[in-house]
């Protein structure tokens, strides 16, 4: 592409409607503008139309407060009493989603018994198809908080819309942004701005760029307690439901100052696959996982195949223990002494 005086004078011009100063230097045949600038102050595409230029480089980061969370060092988020991050391993257990509220008490007493840090359920359901069952709502929330509260687990819940934030973040622990939402940004917004930790998961189809920029829209709406949720990609396979990233948990762990978690349940789709995927994020290095567990899972509307027993999820707990224990860490959570309840009740036995 040919640059000449004209060429040169015009992109000058352009930078100078920007309020940019450039450094030009000539790189053989070719002319550089170097420019020190945020990129929203330097849109690369309007540059990349100008007559002459070949292309835009971009140099500086797309997401500098991400990447500045690891220069302020690793950090721990806590949600109530769990911990994620900073040498522990924290697991969070429960149903896909809330329906029967003594069958939820069993199963929050059962995680918490098994080793849990965190109780999970689903009230306002983000389904593929508006024909599915699309939660218990309000008094889902309710029945979720009251479980909670009795066996003393912080519990994590999925919010879908900017509305449901400020009612959400008066009950709920940690809000968890679904996959489906990783790009919802006003939903993200709103939810960050209630200072609760968020449990960002990441979209099927994102690449990993994507993932930390929305990532970047919470930490500019001022709220740092993130925990990122590798929950598996769309993929030519069909089978598992998604596809896990195991390789992104060490990248993110190296890169990123924030915990990451991962969700077999959803990844694996199927229970029988989903402790050894549990099994391979915590070997990676993963600072936890949230798994659905279910007492009974051949009667729930939702992900029942993928539901883990809770004999299933004991063992897989003995096993995260254990893996946790190969490089120095240890598992948050449990059942506090004394409080030893029979586990066969969750189990219906
Ligand atoms: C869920 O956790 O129940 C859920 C719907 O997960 P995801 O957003 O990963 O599909
Ligand atoms: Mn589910």
């Amino acid at each position: 592409m040919d640059a000449g005086p004209p060429e040169r004078a015009g992109v000058r011009a352009a930078l100078q409607r920007l309020g940019v100063t450039a450094e030009e230097s000539r790189l053989g045949e070719r002319t550089a503008f170097w420019v020190q600038a945020s990129g929203s102050a330097v849109p690369p595409d309007s540059l990349a139309r100008l007559p002459g230029v070949e292309r835009v480089v971009p140099l500086a980061s797309r997401s500098p407060l991400v990447e500045a969370t690891l220069e302020r060092g690793a950090r721990t988020v806590e949600v109530g009493p769990a911990a994620f991050g900073g040498g522990q391993v924290a697991v969070i257990a429960g149903p896909c989603t809330v329906e029967d509220a003594s069958a939820l008490r069993d199963v929050a007493r059962f995680v918490q018994q098994s080793g849990a840090a965190a109780l999970r359920g689903g009230v306002f359901k983000v389904r593929t198809s508006p024909h599915n069952y699309q939660g218990g709502g309000l008094s889902a929330l309710r029945d979720l908080h009251a479980a909670s509260r009795e066996v003393g687990l912080p519990f994590f819940t999925e919010l879908s819309d900017p509305r449901q934030v400020e009612l959400v973040a008066e009950l709920a622990d940690g809000l968890q942004i679904g996959a489906r939402h990783m790009q919802n940004f006003p939903l993200l917004i709103e939810a960050a701005r209630t200072g609760k930790p968020l449990l960002l998961k990441r979209h099927m189809a994102a690449d990993v760029e994507e993932w930390l920029l929305a990532v970047e829209y919470v930490l500019q709406a001022g709220n740092e307690r993130i925990i990122l949720c590798e929950r598996g990609l769309r993929s030519a396979e069909r089978h598992v439901r998604y596809l896990l990233d195991v390789g992104v948990i060490p990248w993110l762990k190296q890169r990123i100052g924030l915990p990451v978690i991962v969700d077999p349940s959803h990844s694996a789709g199927d229970w029988r696959l989903v402790p050894a995927l549990a099994r391979a994020a915590i070997a990676a290095g993963a600072d936890g996982l949230i798994v659905e567990v279910h007492p009974r899972p051949e009667t729930t509307r939702c992900d029942a195949l993928q539901a883990l027993p809770p004999a299933d999820f004991t063992r897989l707990m003995h096993d995260v223990a254990a893996l946790a224990a190969l490089d120095g860490r240890t598992l948050c959570g449990g059942p506090a002494r004394g409080d030893e309840r029979p586990l066969q009740r969750a189990a219906g036995a």
